[in-house]
């Protein structure tokens, strides 16, 4: 049976075993079938009309050890950054509250790190401490973990962990020299196993063939459990890095790509994250249709610029969603 003649009654079932021929037959779907597809996976587990917000802060900025070819933070690229140290934990408390009275239920401190070291965890799980008082959830983004360090945040109370896996494993090495896939995929079973929550997506538009993107989300909806959180990310091509001046990706290709993950993780929360600055809302609300129901508020992403916070809430009105509910149904 082809992925289109699927009853839809069956459509939302949590599955582990995905094909890439069944994933690159979704892809491929006529949109007015993916999107019909995506629209009855989503309702079966989620309010349609309901987004969770996320804020983003960078905690610690640039000078990173790390080669990702997108990425502004990497020290090996002539990009506009100011590089800053790890920040005091009063003054994330203090961006955290803002966040809070803005309506985001998430707040996510990310750290420009290949790996943390054992002393900066320790002020991390005093960030993370301070942010669950104020009732919010907490995720962090640090790089690779050890075992111990997993443990310590655990231990802190953290939420989710997010470690996207960025692309397929066949075009990591295009993006990123200084790790491997499965450095990616080790610290992603350490935080599982720990028993925080799961943050992992990944990048489009980097030049990355269909099979890849394909790939990428076979990777994702075939971890033993499906990442709680999903981020999709538009790469933002920042001047200075190696991808700036890749070929523009289609953006009903990125939809079609949120539409997917949307199917294949029926209960995860599907963030439409980096690049919905250059977004129309129009291409905005194709994605909540196709099943994105999460998004990062707030004026920056890491480094890069995300649309203002007024004007969220005003496309919100517009579509008639609210903002909020649980991270994972
Ligand atoms: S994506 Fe993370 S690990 Fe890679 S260069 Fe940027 S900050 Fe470093």
């Amino acid at each position: 049976m082809s992925a289109s003649q699927k009853p839809l009654e069956s459509a939302a079932t949590i599955r582990h075993d995905w094909q890439l021929h069944e994933v690159e037959a979704l892809l491929a779907l006529p949109f007015n079938d993916l999107i019909f597809q995506a629209q009855s996976v989503h309702r079966v587990y989620f309010d349609p009309n309901e987004i969770q917000v996320s804020s983003l802060l960078s905690i610690k900025t640039g000078s990173c050890s790390e080669d990702c070819g997108y990425c502004p933070q990497s020290a090996r690229y002539d990009s506009d950054l100011n590089p800053e140290a790890l920040m005091p934990v009063d003054a994330v408390l203090k961006a955290a509250q803002q966040a809070k009275e803005q309506g985001a239920s998430r707040f996510c401190m990310g750290a420009a790190w290949r790996s943390p070291k054992d002393r900066d965890i320790e002020r991390v799980v005093e960030m993370v401490q301070g942010v669950k008082a104020l009732g919010m959830e907490t995720c962090v983004t640090l790089g690779m973990l050890s075992d111990k360090q997993t443990q310590a945040l655990k231990d802190g109370g953290l939420d989710y962990y997010n470690h996207n896996l960025d692309t397929s494993e066949d075009y990591y090495s295009e993006i990123i020299t200084t790790r491997t896939y499965q450095d990616r995929l080790d610290t992603l079973e350490r935080v599982r196993d720990a028993g925080i929550n799961v943050c992992c997506g990944g990048i489009v538009g980097m030049g990355e063939s269909a099979t890849d993107r394909a790939k990428l989300l076979v990777q994702l909806a075939n971890m033993p459990k499906h990442p709680e959180s999903v981020p999709i990310n538009m790469l933002v091509q920042v001047e200075g890095t190696p991808l700036h001046g890749t070929e523009t990706l289609d953006p009903i290709v990125f939809v079609r790509t949120i539409a997917v993950a949307r199917i294949l993780m029926p209960q995860s929360r599907v963030r439409l994250s980096a690049g919905r600055k250059a977004m129309s809302d129009e291409m905005q609300a194709l994605c909540f249709l196709a099943g994105a129901n999460s998004i990062f508020y707030g004026d920056k992403l890491l480094t890069t610029d995300n649309p203002m916070t007024n004007h969220d809430q005003q496309l919100f009105e517009r579509l008639g969603v609210r903002m909020g509910g649980s991270s994972y149904a």
